[in-house]
């Protein structure tokens, strides 16, 4: 077991959030290339949480949101809401253009806006795929129940539960909420690269203290222990066996196709927001 402390990145100014992936300790855990960890933080006209319209290409953005509202246009025509709960899993495959934004009755209203943005590898063999859009609502996303510890399961099949996301590889992507004092099993399917990443709270995994923002990469199967009222994402895949060639918004095999996205992005061939 590996504990990486993440690294606070300023993605807009005065708005810092948690990037444990990639990091100097770890390039990814495969197929797992980023995660970033958003707020929580108040959201207001005078402080707004958006992305302006930005391309992706190789692989998929998932965005899992804890408490506020956002909105999601792309180029595919596709036009999500979600808010604390849901999930919203965009596959970028061949290319998309989209905008990321709080919703603009909760820019209205202002609150809290706290969650994950997950960047999944893609096959080289999907890498190219039609780009799609899956819509999870907090509804959707079944629970297995073990006492009072809940573990929402987004993707996979996990302690028999299995989630409504459909992936491009074998994983399995659980959000689980333990009570103070509530003790858990995490155990990693055969084969499968893994990692838990606190979202709030304090944790003892393995006998060492972890709390928020701490990344752990996990080689056998972990205890959990509750300190305080916590969250985690747990993530284990089957890892992609290829070279991983990331350059801002896009991730594929080669420079050559970096620069090739890079090309296409230019002459307009990722379309429009409509
Ligand atoms: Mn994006």
């Amino acid at each position: 077991m590996k504990l990486i402390k993440s690294s606070k990145l300023e993605i807009m100014p005065g708005r810092s959030i948690n990037a444990p992936l990639p990091s100097d300790e770890a390039e990814n855990v495969s197929p797992f290339i980023l995660l970033h960890h958003f707020g929580p933080f108040e959201v207001n006209y005078l402080n707004k949480f958006e992305f302006e319209p930005h391309p992706h290409r190789g692989f998929e953005a998932v965005t899992i949101l804890f408490d506020g509202e956002m909105e999601h246009k792309d180029s595919t025509g596709s036009h999500g809401k979600l808010s604390g709960g849901d999930v919203q899993w965009m596959t970028a495959g061949s290319g998309v253009l989209h905008e990321e934004k709080q919703a603009a009755g909760f820019l209205e209203r202002g609150g809290i806006i706290h969650g994950i943005q997950l960047w999944i590898n893609l096959p080289q063999a999907k890498k190219m795929t039609t780009p799609g859009y899956q819509d999870i609502s907090s509804a959707n996303i079944p629970a297995a129940m073990n006492g009072d510890i809940t573990e929402r399961v987004i993707a996979g099949t996990y302690k028999g539960v299995t989630g409504p996301a459909k992936t491009n590889s074998p994983m399995n992507v659980v959000h689980g909420i333990m009570p103070a004092g509530s003790e858990t099993k995490l155990e990693i399917p055969a084969g499968f690269n893994s990692c838990l990443y606190i979202t709030k709270g304090k944790l003892t995994v393995n006998g060492t203290e972890a709390g928020v923002s701490d990344l752990l990469l996990l080689d056998e199967a972990a205890e959990l222990k509750a300190e305080s009222d916590s969250e985690y994402l747990f993530l284990t895949g089957e890892p992609i066996n290829e070279p991983v060639v990331q350059y801002g918004p896009f991730v594929m095999n080669t420079m050559g196709e970096i620069k090739q996205a890079f090309l296409d992005y230019r002459e307009g061939k990722f379309g429009n927001i409509v």
